[in-house]
């Protein structure tokens, strides 16, 4: 019954594991509002080419990872591979770049068809900041800030390692890819089949190869950070100077490039060793061309993303919900005060579980297993009385209290 599976590379989130999301991107929302960045959303499908020159043809994603299909329209759409392109397609679709600088925070999910391993999914979940329209290095500083208080309060910044890198702008960048192209064509012979085709493609690439030759070869590689232009010196000088001013740690990885086209200046990446081969947690940088790429403004850009998946498995356990309150008709004519006392109780703010059906040891057995604090027992004696039995679930401990004022009586189990 291959059709009752999730679709490979997809998961289904139990109440578990949509906690640790939950706790994810409710810290990442609370930290990033802090920062100024304010929540929006787009569409999970756009017109393909949304994604498809901004990220570059040459890169995985746009050549191999992409759901896109043509729909019943004969129109050709993508799920969204990530979040970046689409949040720069509705500043322009909404005419918002008069208004920079903007600064977006994003959650939600995205689709690459890729190899299914721990880490790596096919639908997965990221959070995002976008800070749009500084030019200066300050923006870098702010959005890495951002990522680290954000892994900090998650309580996972001390399990992660800051990498750094600049990829200077396009005048460092062109002479440096001629550098590069030259030192790869003197190790033809070492190159993977694949680098052999980055280097017609996207020779940038190679740097990050994950294969063993390549990184050989990538050893003795000519490093960005020792070929930048004045312009592109400062910037990534003003970047390190705000980090250290802030007592961010780095480590520069001059092989550190990222796998989308429309990088400049600052790359980095926060990663782990715990997570195996799916280290990088987070990772982000400048993207200057990329609004007028995309038929916008010339306008600046610095922004990151984190897999919620990645961030979920190196978390504590979450903090447990409130523990439920559970309202336990014992007979047939208190069924209906019984509701009303439930609605009553969520109207004041409390937990309420409804008890249903059975006997009374059923429903305690059920209210146990809900892990409710405590009981409230509502029989026909209790009616009579206006008042219920609460009974306190760890302790056993039972009394009767008057039904008028009860919920100041309960306060402490809200
Ligand atoms: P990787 O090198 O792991 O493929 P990437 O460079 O493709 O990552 P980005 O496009 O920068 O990743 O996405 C930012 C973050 O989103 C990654 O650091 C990672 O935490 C997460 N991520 C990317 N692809 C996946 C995936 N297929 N499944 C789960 N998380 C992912
Ligand atoms: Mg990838």
């Amino acid at each position: 019954m291959s059709q009752l599976q999730p679709a490979r590379g997809t998961q289904d989130l139990l109440p578990d594991e949509m906690r640790r999301h939950r706790m994810v991107v409710e810290t990442a929302r609370r930290v990033a509002e802090r920062y100024g960045f304010a929540e929006m959303a787009t569409p999970i499908f756009e017109f393909t080419e949304v994604f498809a020159r901004p990220i570059g043809e040459t890169t995985d994603i746009v050549s191999k990872e992409m759901y896109t299909f043509t729909d019943r329209g004969g129109e050709q759409v993508t799920l969204r591979p990530e979040a970046t392109a689409g949040i720069m397609r509705a500043i322009l679709s909404n005419g918002l770049t008069q208004q920079a600088p903007l600064k977006f925070f994003y959650s939600g999910p995205m689709f690459r068809y890729e190899r299914p391993q721990k880490g790596r999914y096919r639908q997965f979940h990221q959070i995002d900041v976008e800070l749009v329209g500084i030019a200066q290095p300050q923006a870098d500083v702010e959005v890495i800030a951002a990522g680290a208080r954000i892994l900090d309060e998650l309580g996972i910044l001390s399990r992660t390692e800051l990498e750094l890198n600049t990829l200077g702008d396009a005048e460092t960048r062109r002479k440096y890819r001629a550098l590069l192209v030259d030192y790869y064509n003197q190790h033809r012979a070492a190159l993977s089949e694949d680098s052999l085709r980055r280097l017609e493609t996207n020779p940038l690439r190679i740097l990050d190869s994950k294969d063993r030759g390549d990184i050989a070869v990538n050893a003795g590689a000519p490093e960005f950070h020792r070929h930048l232009n004045d312009a592109s010196r400062a910037f990534f000088d003003g970047v390190r100077r705000g980090l250290d001013a802030l007592g961010i740690a780095y480590k520069i990885n001059p092989r550190l490039v990222r796998g989308l086209d429309y990088y400049t200046h600052t790359a980095f990446e926060f990663v782990t060793r715990d997570l195996g081969a799916q280290g990088t947690v987070m990772g982000g940088g400048r993207y200057d061309g990329l609004i007028e790429l995309m038929g916008g403004p010339a306008m600046p850009g610095v922004g990151w993303a984190a897999g919620i998946e990645r961030l979920a498995m190196l978390i504590a356990e979450p903090p447990r919900l409130a523990r439920p309150i559970a309202v336990l008709p014992v007979g047939e004519a208190s069924e209906a005060a019984a509701l009303r006392l439930s609605e009553r109780l969520r109207r004041a703010g409390f937990t309420v579980d409804q008890g249903y059906s059975g006997n009374l040891a059923r429903r305690l057995k059920r209210a146990n297993k809900i892990d409710a604090r405590i009981a409230l027992l509502l029989g026909e004696d209790e009616l009579k009385r206006e008042a219920v039995t609460v009974r306190d679930l760890d302790t056993g401990e039972q009394s009767e209290v008057p039904m008028a004022g009860l919920e100041d009586r309960l306060a402490r189990f809200r």
